[in-house]
């Protein structure tokens, strides 16, 4: 995040420093929409939380990760619905999931041998805002039924649980 300090936060206009809270998104916005000049930068998560634009902001950021979800050789597609997309980084090297919320946009990056215990609840530690813990409580019985597990993560992208990663994941949890 230390790519933003010393910009403002394009809704309050303060300065933000590093021990802000902060939201960002990458570049999904042209030119021709309203609200283009949030996306690409950084704003303080409480502004952000109150933004009366926000659902709508994050709705279309939302809808376009879905949509670059559909094409990205690099990340599969482990579940995907109108309020949640899963996926997964396909190199045996990084095994990392990566998680947005419709709701507030919100992205979060757990490596895949961790995902059992993220999802019993240090998902919760990792929350911004209450607005984003809300977010997630609404999904997580789904997540939690749905994919369970690392490897029922790995199955539901169509690829294969190997040894390489069975063993990773003994390391990892000793
Ligand atoms: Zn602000």
């Amino acid at each position: 995040m230390a790519l933003f300090w010393e910009q403002e936060c394009p809704l309050c206009g303060i300065k933000i420093t590093d021990t802000d809270r902060l939201f960002a998104t990458s570049h999904f916005l042209d030119s021709d929409n309203d609200l283009w000049q949030f996306s690409d930068t950084a704003m303080h998560w409480d502004c952000y939380a109150k933004w009366e634009h926000r659902k709508r902001f994050s709705r279309m950021y939302f809808d376009t990760k879905r949509e670059w979800s559909r094409q990205n050789p690099f990340w599969r597609v482990a579940y995907s619905d109108d309020q949640v997309l899963v996926t997964v980084n396909s190199d045996q090297f990084v095994d990392e999931v990566d998680m947005v919320l419709a709701e507030t946009g919100s992205e979060f990056r757990i490596p895949l041998t961790d995902w059992e215990g993220w999802l019993s609840g240090k998902c919760f530690e990792d929350c911004h805002h209450e607005i984003e813990r809300n977010a997630l409580a609404v999904v997580i019985s789904l997540l939690r039924s749905r994919l369970p597990t690392a490897e029922a993560v790995i199955a539901a992208t169509g690829m294969e649980v190997d040894a390489e990663f069975e063993k990773k994941k003994d390391r990892d949890s000793n």
